[in-house]
């Protein structure tokens, strides 16, 4: 898999507002929020899309999906709700070729799925 943003941010040669990070996973505010809580939780074990994690990987994604829960928790939002995303390839419009979870929050969120 090739270098990304991500792995800079991981490294600190960029700026980022890192929130949380343990020896499976980080995670950090996303540049362009979608929601008034925009957070994404990125494994580092490299995986470029989520159709390259084998079945004996599963845990790397399910520990994405546990850590955005603590932290919803954490933040006192786990109550009122959020969402969490992966995009995979073109049309799930992943833009960043190594695998996240967006953690959405902060307000009532819309609808989903809707081609455009
Ligand atoms: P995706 O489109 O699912 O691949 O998500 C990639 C996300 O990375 C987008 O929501 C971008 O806004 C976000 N992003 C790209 N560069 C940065 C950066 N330097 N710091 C924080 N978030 C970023």
């Amino acid at each position: 898999m090739s270098e990304t943003i991500f792995h800079k941010i991981q490294r600190r040669e960029i700026p980022a507002d890192i929130v949380y990070e343990d020896e499976h996973l980080f995670a950090f505010r996303d540049i362009a929020p979608q929601a008034p809580v925009h957070v994404l939780f990125v494994p580092k074990q490299d995986f470029a899309t989520l159709n390259d994690v084998p079945d004996d990987s599963a845990a790397v994604i399910g520990r994405l999906a546990t850590a955005a829960a603590r932290y919803a928790k954490s933040q006192g939002f786990s109550e009122d709700g959020y969402r969490i995303v992966m995009n995979c390839n073109g049309d799930g419009g992943q833009t960043v070729f190594q695998i996240h979870l967006h953690l959405l929050a902060g307000a009532p969120l819309g609808r989903f799925g809707t081609p455009g």
